[in-house]
């Protein structure tokens, strides 16, 4: 389980090199993984192009079994449930329990979502003039390269793999190199489940190598990428340098959580809480700009601090510890560089701001009030446990500071009034506005971003238009002479 996964065999890496897997919450090796190249990723692409051609299994397959191979692997999921959410929590140091009941249960309810519209996927007949007759055929795009984060990594693999394969694409996937455990045990599980060989490939590696690689790819018809929108920028240049591949990001973002004054108070302190600390801070959708209306700005920040203040730091196997390890040395020293530069530029640093415990990467929760739209703090994406609180007086006011951002990924508002809450949903530039709720993803629902914060949307039926081509058939009917 420590090698390639191509054309459903476990291989070395050509290079012969491998790459070390890590304990972000003890810093010790859990062990070597292969270290897939370019090499390694023309061979995957080769057998996935093999497993696309017209003619083989996978193609000839009756769609209703493309469904039950992923109704399978969901099932080998739910065997392997402890195992995966484990791995995950070990590799990645997000919380165990947060893994088993979150990661895994999304991920299960996206592979089954998927399996039932394998055989959904329908084109139209389409009336033309009468001397013809025209339909339409949504046909799979073909090789998918995929390119996935850590810090979800068995989640963002799903939400992956399942449109594709659903719309009867083949993959050859990259994991995070700092996560690749999850998904070589998911390896294992699609070559039990029977898909036929190279459908899907994994190839674990690194993103100057391995996902370069793909991105620039002469025979990958579609890449979906989903990290920085530094490399975004990177997948979308290569694209257009290669072969034009379509092209899907869910990058980064700077996401708006906005409390009005006439807000239940506690509940939205508490979203706004696990809005922003959730998986560590280390989420795209993290509500890490918090605007409070100024009658109640003193009180939320003094509530906020106090759940802050509240969570237990730890191992993340354990049931009790709410917070674990950032995931590596880069993130976590990059964190810790924005709470320093958030002090210098006057943010008034409220609790945290400071590396917790003996070993691992752990950051105290962090709260910053007194913010303004200006400071580093307020427009770079942090990821990490670090809380911003803003201070607004009028809806017009925050509804053009909340759009101030070269990102639009999600936004959340706080009211009682149905209002407010409908101004500020369709003025907000992004892919997602939750309303008295935050992070309430859904697999049937679509999520992606407006602005730099990426294009194309993942889950739901708007995914299956960016793992789809339509063809337009047209075919001429004989006329008879009258
Ligand atoms: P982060 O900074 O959060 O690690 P990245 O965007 O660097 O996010 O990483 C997300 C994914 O992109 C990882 O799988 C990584 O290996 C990959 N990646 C990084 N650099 C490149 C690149 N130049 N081309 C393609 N993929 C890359």
């Amino acid at each position: 389980l420590q090698k390639l996964f191509i054309n459903n065999e476990w291989c070395k890496s050509s290079s012969g090199r491998k790459m070390a897997v890590l304990n972000p919450a003890t810093g010790e090796c859990i062990c070597e993984v292969e270290e897939g190249n370019a090499e390694d990723v023309d061979k995957a692409v080769s057998c996935a192009r093999r497993a696309f051609q017209l003619g083989s299994l996978w193609r000839r397959m009756d769609a209703s079994d493309r469904g039950l191979l992923l109704n399978r692997l969901a099932d080998l999921v739910e065997r392997d449930r402890l195992l995966l959410a484990t791995m995950e929590s070990v590799n990645s140091g997000k919380l165990f329990l947060m893994a088993y009941f979150v990661d895994l249960m999304a991920s299960i309810k996206t592979l089954r979502y998927y399996a039932g519209w394998a055989d959904k996927i329908q084109g139209k007949t389409i009336p033309v003039d009468g001397e013809y007759f025209t339909f339409t055929r949504h046909e799979p795009v073909g090789v998918c390269g995929q390119i996935i984060p850590w810090n979800f990594p068995l989640m963002m693999l799903v939400w992956k793999i399942a449109p594709a394969l659903c719309c009867g694409n083949t993959v050859v996937l990259k994991p995070a190199e700092q996560t690749p455990l999850t998904a070589l045990h998911m390896a294992k599980l699609i070559l039990e489940a029977g898909f036929p060989p190279g459908v899907v490939n994994v190839v674990p590696g690194y993103g100057p190598t391995a996902g370069h690689a793909i991105a620039h790819h002469m025979d990958i018809d579609k890449v979906a990428f989903t990290g920085s929108t530094e490399v975004g920028k990177l997948v979308q240049k290569a694209a257009g340098k290669s072969n034009l591949k379509r092209v899907t990001l869910e990058l980064g973002g700077k996401n708006p959580n906005i409390v009005f004054a006439d807000a239940d108070l506690e509940h939205a302190v508490q979203e706004a809480h696990h809005g922003l600390f959730f998986n560590q801070g280390q989420c795209c959708l993290a509500g890490s700009r918090v605007f409070v209306e100024e009658p109640i700005y003193d009180e939320f920040v003094r509530l906020s601090v106090e759940k802050a203040l509240k969570r237990v730091l730890g191992n993340p196997l354990l049931a009790n510890v709410d917070q674990g390890p950032q995931i590596d040395r880069k993130q976590y020293d990059k964190i810790l560089e924005l709470i320093e530069s958030g002090r210098r530029e006057g943010a008034r640093l409220e609790c945290g701001g400071v590396p917790w415990g003996q070993k691992g990467l752990y950051i105290q929760p962090t709260v910053f009030s007194e913010v303004t739209d200006d400071m580093r703090i307020a427009k770079e994406e942090i990821f990490g446990p670090v809380q911003l609180i803003l201070k607004f007086k009028s809806m017009e006011e925050v509804i053009q500071r909340a759009n101030h951002s070269q990102y639009g990924l999600a936004a959340g508002v706080f009211t009682t009034d149905i209002n407010k809450a409908l101004t500020v949903s369709s003025a907000m530039q992004t892919g997602t506005v939750w309303v008295n709720c935050y992070n309430a993803v859904s697999v049937q629902a679509p999520f992606g971003g407006f602005k730099m914060s990426g294009s194309g949307r993942e889950l739901g039926e708007y995914c299956l238009q960016d793992y789809t081509e339509v063809k337009t058939v047209t075919v001429k009917i004989p006329q008879k002479n009258s």
